[in-house]
């Protein structure tokens, strides 16, 4: 089968145009199972990791090593001796190399099919919008940007270039969370009453000091660990709350919150009165917890966010939460390769980064105004790609 496409290119448009319908005509049933298999063993789609921080070098990194649809194959980075590293290490050619002036230049590099945008949070937007006039796929690290308004600009900008477009939301792609947001949609304990999460860690003099800067992040903790504790309770529920209710904690005499809150807890209300409590902080450690009280039983997930580890329990000791741990970046970037590949949509697109940006912009209004803030207008999306 490999033989009957000349080249990669059109290997590649004729699986974008592969209906099922036309394929089960043409192929047979055993190549439709897994039309993947006709990409050329030798060419992966290519990655460029945009921002060599500690994300980029400890995850996604090692992650494109384990990817069947996708390879690290450039990078941006304003510092050439990290460049010259990354060359050597990961035999990167220096053509796929770009600094932030010579980014727009990708445009005349077939090599590069995703650019992956994993800078500082306020710095996304420029670079979706810049990747997208350079007519790339992009994924773009969480939060997805630090207001509302950059949201919608980069997904316009992603939809004028017509191209792929996905926020890192790893645990989409991770089990234990994927069986949380099955247990919870399909209602397997009953209705769901009650939920909770929380997510922090102590912020320290050798953290990455643009966390703590307002311009850079956009907020604290709530928008770096918090939107974990969100994201749980929406895809668990499944649904989009109508309002929220928060408190900032107070300030622990560290003198690192000077710009962003110290901590923040929350409440969500559900259409059907069902309350998410979520608290998350830089001044305490804090596992990760996911947990779930319904009409006949509980779940729970503890640790619930991190990159490996996780951990599951439910009150009628069913075992349907001991799961195994997998590399989640790795999965996270082969469903999106698989997406640009066979033409599917993701499940976690831009529009459920900007459902969260509006909801992350709803808890701070909340805080800061002691008023509880309606959510009802807010993007109503939600991932139910593991619900059955
Ligand atoms: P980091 O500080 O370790 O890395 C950021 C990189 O951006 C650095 O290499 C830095 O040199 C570069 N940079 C470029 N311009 C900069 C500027 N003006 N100021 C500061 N740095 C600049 O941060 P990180 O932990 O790798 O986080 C990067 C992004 O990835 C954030 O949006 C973060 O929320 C996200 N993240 C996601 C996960 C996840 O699990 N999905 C985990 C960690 C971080």
């Amino acid at each position: 089968m490999k033989d009957a496409f000349a080249s990669e290119s059109s290997r590649r448009d004729f699986l974008r145009t592969l209906s099922l319908g036309a394929g089960a005509t043409l192929l047979g049933s055993s190549a439709l199972a897994s039309p993947l298999n006709w990409l050329a063993p030798g060419r992966k789609l290519g990655v460029a990791l945009v921002g060599l921080g500690n994300y980029s070098t400890g995850q996604l990194a090692p992650a494109l090593q384990q990817t069947k649809y996708c390879q690290l194959a450039g990078v941006v980075t304003g510092s050439p001796a990290k460049a010259a590293q990354w060359q050597q290490q990961y035999g990167i050619p220096a053509k796929n190399c770009y600094d932030y002036k010579t980014f727009d230049r990708l445009i005349d590099n077939p090599a590069i099919d995703i650019v992956y945008v994993v800078l500082p949070n306020a710095l996304h937007a420029e670079y979706v919008v810049r990747a997208a006039q350079a007519g790339k796929h992009v994924i773009c690290e969480k939060p997805m940007a630090t207001s509302v308004a950059d949201a919608r600009h980069m997904i316009a900008a992603m939809e004028k270039a017509g191209k792929k477009f996905s926020i890192g939301y790893r645990l989409h792609f991770e089990p234990h969370n994927q069986a949380m947001m099955r247990l919870g949609q399909s209602q397997a304990y009953g209705k769901i009453s009650h939920l909770a999460a929380d997510n922090g860690f102590k912020f320290s003099s050798g953290g990455t000091p643009w966390r703590v800067n307002k311009k850079l992040s956009g907020g604290g903790p709530l928008m770096d660990m918090g939107i974990y504790c969100l994201q749980g309770c929406l895809y668990t529920k499944g649904q989009v709350p109508v309002s929220v209710t928060a408190k900032f904690t107070p300030e622990t005499g560290t003198g690192y919150f000077k710009e962003v809150e110290a901590g923040v807890n929350w409440q969500l209300r559900f259409a059907d009165g069902t309350v998410a409590d979520c608290r998350t902080s830089y001044a305490e450690n804090m596992q990760g917890r996911l947990r779930a009280d319904a009409a006949n039983g509980w779940f729970e997930l503890e640790p619930a966010f991190g990159y490996g580890g996780l951990a599951g329990r439910t009150s009628k000791n069913d075992g349907l939460l001991n799961l195994p741990n997998s590399n989640q970046q790795a999965a996270q970037l082969d469903d999106f390769a698989q997406c640009v590949l066979l033409n599917k949509s993701t499940r976690v697109p831009g529009q459920m980064g900007l459902r969260d940006v509006q909801l992350l912009e709803a808890i701070y209004r909340a805080a800061e105004t002691g008023q509880a803030v309606s959510t009802k207008d807010v993007v109503q999306l939600i991932d139910r790609t593991s619900a059955h």
